[in-house]
């Protein structure tokens, strides 16, 4: 083929290209080392000086737009394949979107808070950092008490020296709350009684996990506090709130206990929900499962606070939630609620 030849068919045989395979084919067919284009340069050696000039600028010139047409060949078959990529295939089935849902531990918070709620009782906020007078003086648990030990409280560091802060018993050293019961004093401090309150909220333990313990955990506190509230006023909102919570009847059991903030204390048990007080697995055949600590208001508590202990007295009471949301959806490691493993969450 010489030049003009060329110049003819490649044109028409590249626009005439289904894919880019064939194109390439034809760029081997002109362009390549054995092409027609390449025999026809080769050539120019054997023509005189003047005629080798004008046909190698031809030559050049012809390479050029070949390599230009095949290019935009190229160019169109790129821009129909991603057109036909974004194409929507409207008969083609949907994705299904799945909704959220609530987490158990919301579940059983909302549930446990209606429930008070009915009762009569405000639902209470408090910090989750705490200072060491509300989480452990002003509820009468003394210095030397093993629960503020490095072991068992998140103490945080202090940056500041002690010259920088004011003297008020807010600024003393911080800590992450290991139980709600601060917001007791914090609430008396602003309140006059008689009052019934509830709080809710995440508290903080330094420890080994395993499957009854976790480092944070969710518990709700409750107060009452008035000239006559009584132990029996306790135990009949207690077996109130876990009958509506189990939504079965169930029987109270109260046994002597200690607990610094309270005198007497008290550990109240339920009768188990599943064997019904029978002996199973869950209650580890005693038929009771123990659900939270409580007492009357110590002294001292009402104290802190600048109540008079002549005048007013209190049942206090303190759950674990994640403790009642494991009792009542049979859930036998405290560390599901905490993983953020879906398979698990799903389920509720
Ligand atoms: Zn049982």
């Amino acid at each position: 083929m010489n030049l003009e030849e060329i110049k003819q068919c490649a044109p028409g045989e590249i626009k005439a290209c289904k894919d880019a395979k064939a194109l390439e084919a034809i760029r081997v067919k002109y362009l390549g080392r054995k092409g027609e284009l390449t025999a026809a340069l080769r050539t120019l050696k054997d023509l005189s000086q003047p005629k080798r000039r004008s046909v190698g600028q031809r030559a050049n010139k012809l390479k050029n737009e070949l390599e230009l047409l095949l290019e935009g060949r190229l160019r169109e078959f790129a821009r129909e394949s991603s057109q036909y990529k974004e194409t929507i295939d409207i008969t083609a089935p949907g994705k299904r979107v799945r909704l959220g849902h609530l987490h158990p531990l919301t579940k059983i918070g909302r549930e446990a808070k209606q429930i008070f709620s009915s009762m009569g009782f405000a639902v209470m906020d408090g910090p989750e950092i705490e200072t060491e007078y509300y989480n452990f003086d002003a509820l009468n648990i003394p210095p030397n008490h093993p629960a503020r030990d490095l072991w068992d409280t998140f103490w945080l560091r202090q940056n500041e020296t002690k010259n920088q802060r004011p003297k008020t018993k807010n600024t003393e050293r911080l800590l992450l709350r290991t139980h709600t019961s601060p917001v007791q004093i914090r609430y008396m401090e602003t309140h006059e009684p008689p009052f019934q309150i509830i709080v809710p909220g995440r508290v903080f333990r330094y420890e080994a996990t395993d499957a009854s313990h976790e480092i944070n955990f969710y518990q709700i506190e409750g107060l009452m506090v008035s000239k006559t509230v009584s132990l029996a006023n306790f135990k009949y909102v207690v077996e109130s709130f876990f009958k509506q919570l189990f939504n079965r009847a169930v029987n109270i059991r109260l046994r002597p206990s200690y607990f610094p903030f309270v005198e007497p204390g008290i550990e109240v048990d339920v009768s188990c929900t599943r064997c019904s007080g029978w002996g199973c697995s869950i209650c580890k055949q005693t038929g009771w499962l123990e659900v939270m600590g409580a007492g009357m208001v110590h002294p001292h508590v009402f104290e802190a606070a600048h109540y008079n202990p002549r005048d007013w007295q209190g049942f206090a009471f303190g759950m674990g939630l994640d403790r009642i949301a494991m009792l009542k959806y049979n859930i036998p490691d405290i560390r599901l609620f905490y993983s953020g493993d879906l398979r698990f969450i799903r389920q509720f």
